[in-house]
């Protein structure tokens, strides 16, 4: 990966792509003809224009997904759905480096953080590859007079809308695609309106691995107009979600009318809880960068630090010395740790938060104003910003932020943390640092959240399953439970006498 790379050497993809949307197996023109460009935010420069999919866009691309769930794919067996997922994973291996890079110039994501994303987007297809051989149901005694046999069958739900955020476009597309080949149902994915190039070559490598037409369906446009069409389509079986919560409640809304399936994968303001016990040279890196990684634009990001107070000041001030020390610039230059947000809109955002957070008497260790310094001007940097000085009931340390910010908290002991852990609408991630496995195993079983990461933060697996409690959701991703949200469970009853 070349240093800087101009905008002038584009990866081949990108290189004279067609505007267009994948819908049936085609690249077409959006009805309308509109089209919207993207920026990148390391330089603000425009990126190559997308099709602007609308609601007669998507009707076409959701008539498409109800054939191919009815055609030819419905006959596909297990077997062979695998081997698809398994080449399309070949595939994508393949064009890592043009994934990555396409990420990496529309939302910003740090071309340094690819040894953590490749193998775990990678694992996730081929973890469904081996899901989609045991998509079993059960045999069940029951106790009516007669000779009847019950069984189940677990079926694919049908046609499903993927709508995702900017903050990981092909890791988010890949949580909806590889689980939908897996089952046997058909998708239409909307990317989110920042950052969509990366899902348009996932769709192009879908086709190269023979996913029929009409299977895997990419409808670029905004959340207001595609994305509420597909939230509200009578055709539409689930939606699977990952975005705001704010978004998440009116998508819940706007599935009303069918009653679809929802897997709802929301906002958080995830606790990390820092002991006096913990082995500190480990957890000031952790709590650091639990909360700065992709620049805090991660939905279980551990944005509110409990540290225990007889270690709060030295703990604060190391993890503000930490942060200063993390580079932050161009997302393609691999040294950059952080890179900037992913929009004006995001920028102006998280800098109201600093100015909040400021305002209501919260001390900054490290950051607290926009990053302008140089090159730095023209994109949407913020410096890693941890305030001390913070209250429960500032702002800062309630509402999620999604930008670069810790707000740092002090406690006491145990009972105290674990009330003020849960505190909080949110319920996505939460992590604990202590050598004390009593403290470990007490808070594990009593955080209201769906991952408690200890001694470690953001750890993600194929095999593991994550998603919110509370307001960040419902429904997993990852591990087997992942698979089930894809499926309706059939009971089947057959009088042998
Ligand atoms: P953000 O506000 O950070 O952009 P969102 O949750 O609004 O995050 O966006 C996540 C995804 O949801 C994007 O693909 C966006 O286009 C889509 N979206 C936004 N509003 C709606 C809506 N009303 N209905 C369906 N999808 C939407
Ligand atoms: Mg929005």
């Amino acid at each position: 990966m070349n240093q800087m790379r101009p905008l002038g050497s584009m990866p081949a993809f990108l290189d004279g792509r067609p505007k267009k949307l994948l819908i049936d197996g085609k690249w077409v023109e959006a009805r309308s003809g509109k089209t919207f460009v993207t920026l990148n935010p390391s330089t603000g420069e425009p990126l190559d224009p997308c099709a602007e999919a609308g609601p007669e866009d998507v009707d076409l691309a959701v008539a498409a997904a109800r054939r191919a769930f009815e055609g030819p794919w419905s006959r596909f067996t297990p077997a062979e759905r695998q081997k698809v997922i398994l080449r399309l994973a070949d595939l994508i291996a393949e064009r890592y480096d043009e994934l990555a890079l396409l990420d990496t110039l529309d939302m910003g994501q740090p071309i340094s953080m690819r040894p953590f994303m490749e193998p775990l987007v990678l694992g996730i297809y081929r973890f469904c590859a081996a899901q989609a051989l045991s998509l079993d149901g059960e045999t069940i005694p029951n106790s009516v007079p007669g000779n009847i046999l019950s069984y189940t069958l677990r079926e694919p739900v049908g046609v499903v809308a993927g709508i995702i955020p900017w903050n990981g476009p092909l890791f988010g597309a890949t949580w909806k695609v590889a689980p939908v080949l897996a089952t046997g149902c058909t998708l239409i994915l909307k990317p989110a309106e920042q950052a969509s190039l990366s899902c348009l070559l996932l769709g192009q490598l879908c086709l190269e691995a023979g996913v029929p037409p009409g299977v895997i369906n990419v409808v670029t446009g905004f959340g207001d107009t595609a994305g509420a069409a597909l939230a509200a389509h009578m055709d539409v079986d689930k939606v699977s979600f990952t975005g705001s919560t704010e978004t998440g409640r009116k998508i819940v809304q706007a599935s009303a009318g069918n009653m679809k399936r929802l897997t709802m994968e929301l906002g958080g303001k995830s606790p990390n809880i820092v002991f006096a016990d913990a082995d500190l040279d480990a957890a000031v890196p952790g709590a650091a960068m639990a909360a700065f990684a992709n620049s805090g634009q991660v939905c279980s990001a551990g944005s509110r630090l409990f540290v225990q107070r007889s270690i709060y000041e030295e703990f604060t001030q190391r993890v503000a010395d930490f942060a200063k020390s993390l580079p932050l610039g161009n997302s393609l230059d691999p040294s950059t740790v952080l890179g900037p947000l992913v929009s004006e809109e995001q920028l102006k955002r998280v800098v109201g938060y600093l100015e909040s957070g400021r305002d209501q008497g919260a001390l900054p260790l490290s950051g607290g104003a926009r990053a302008i310094d140089g090159d730095l001007a023209n994109g949407y940097f913020v410096p890693p910003t941890i305030f001390a000085n913070v209250t429960e009931d500032m702002k800062i340390s309630r509402e999620e932020i999604f930008g670069p910010v810790i707000s740092a908290i002090p406690f006491d002991n145990l009972d105290d943390v674990l009330v003020r852990a849960n505190d909080t609408v949110f319920g996505l991630g939460s992590g604990v640092w202590t050598t004390d496995v009593r403290k470990a195993h007490k808070l594990a079983s009593r955080i209201r959240a769906g991952s408690v990461w200890v001694n470690c933060y953001q750890a993600m697996d194929p095999a593991v399953p994550f998603g919110g409690f509370k307001m960040s959701g419902y429904g997993k991703e990852n591990g087997k439970h992942h698979i089930q949200e894809f499926l309706n469970v059939k009971a089947v009853w057959i009088n042998t006498d």
